[in-house]
């Protein structure tokens, strides 16, 4: 018998973590990173360029995937840029945030209102918690929504659907999309906030509409169409790690229900260390640039339940593994009953039930990555494997 969500006896909330954490972090590193404001206009020069050059027919032909994929990195760096910004890690006035917020956001046209509400208020207060609106969901929710069923069975990654990789491509711009038209049914925004959202979405799609206008339909799809999905590939390849391999909680434990995950550190800077999430949901407002200090302590301090394990491999669990959560520690794919364990603190028992679960040699037990971290290979493993129905 197991709740739905891990109950809170076993968990420790953020600001507990905080408290012990804080005194041994240096005075810097609660101040804002600056000097990372200049990276907005390198990347937006370094875009402009690029599409100048595309629509004047300066890039030969076979160069122009090439053009893309570097304009589509720079979208993704701007978008990892406006995270950290509009969370108060690189500029604190309010104006400059959120225009930092809105250039940084323009390749995916999402208004940086709606962003603070739907990420910065509702994500980071509840994450995998039941009110995280970027959860996946329950068994009972994909019963019941179809919605559930053909977002999970049609575009998530998971049941070793290769077409999981949609959500890779698509996923930032559709759940952008989803949340503006959906904000004020949830609740994220009033009506007059609603409207300036969708405002600031138009003045978006009103920019790029003009860069069309100017450079004509084959440039533009190497411009904006094609670095869009490239982009989208890249932030989408870290978001859908960050939690979706962890429990569900019912008060929110960063280092139980967030992932952190590790890449080669020349990934590690054009992606502004976004790969820390742990350390970002313990300290939102603290630019990733201290993340390593925040990581360093939590090693020392919780190894058993610091979870952290390199991007890739994160990834293959997530496509091998499922979407719908049985329980708060289970993962079940329902077309095939394969389930599978969240990743789990590893001290034997501590939070889940299931006795023997943790070190048990037939299951994986433990080993210790890189990084030293002792990771958990019973995840991705079927605990359980029976026929649908
Ligand atoms: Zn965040």
């Amino acid at each position: 018998m197991h709740d739905s969500t891990l109950d809170c006896a076993s968990l420790i909330p953020q600001a507990g973590y905080v408290r012990v954490l804080r005194p041994d972090l240096p005075p810097e590193a609660f101040s804002p990173s600056r000097s990372r404001a200049a990276l907005a206009p390198i990347y937006v020069a370094l875009i402009a360029l690029a599409i100048v050059a595309l629509a004047h027919g300066w890039i030969p032909w076979p160069v122009l995937p090439l053009v893309s994929l570097v304009i589509g990195a720079a979208f993704a760096g701007l978008t990892f840029l406006s995270h950290e910004a509009l969370h108060g890690g690189i500029v604190r006035g309010k104006r400059a945030k959120h225009v930092l917020g809105w250039i940084g956001f323009l390749p995916f046209l999402l208004s940086p209102r709606l962003w603070n509400a739907w990420h910065g208020r509702v994500h980071h207060a509840n994450a995998n918690l039941v009110d995280d609106p970027d959860r996946y969901p329950t068994l009972a929710e994909y019963r019941e929504s179809a919605r559930a069923r053909f977002a999970t069975d049609t575009f998530s990654l998971g049941g070793r659907r290769w077409r999981g990789g949609l959500s890779l491509i698509f996923g930032f711009t559709v759940q952008s999309f989803h949340q503006l038209i959906a904000a004020r049914a949830q609740g994220f925004l009033s009506r007059r906030e609603h409207r300036l959202a969708i405002a600031e979405t138009a003045a978006g799609a009103l920019v790029w509409a003009t860069v069309a206008a100017l450079c004509g339909l084959v440039p533009f799809v190497f411009a904006f169409v094609i670095p869009h999905l490239v982009a989208n590939a890249i932030v989408m390849a870290f978001i859908l790690t960050n939690h979706s391999l962890s429990p569900r909680t019912e008060i929110n434990d960063p280092l139980v229900n967030s992932l952190s995950v590790t890449t080669p550190r020349w990934i590690e800077r054009l992606t502004l260390g976004f790969g820390y999430h742990v350390e970002h949901h313990l300290f939102p407002a603290m630019s990733s640039r201290h993340a390593p200090k925040v990581r360093d302590l939590l090693v020392r301090r919780w190894p058993e339940r610091y979870q952290a394990m390199p991007l890739v491999a994160a990834l293959g669990l997530l496509h091998r593994t499922a979407r719908v959560y049985k329980d708060a520690t289970t993962l079940v794919d329902p077309r095939t009953g394969a389930e599978f364990s969240t990743l789990l603190p590893r001290e034997r028992g501590v939070l889940d039930p299931r006795a023997g679960r943790h070190g048990d040699p037939e299951l994986g037990g433990e080993h210790v990555d890189e990084l030293g971290v002792r990771v958990d290979r019973v995840l991705g493993r079927p605990t359980v494997a029976r026929a649908a129905g």
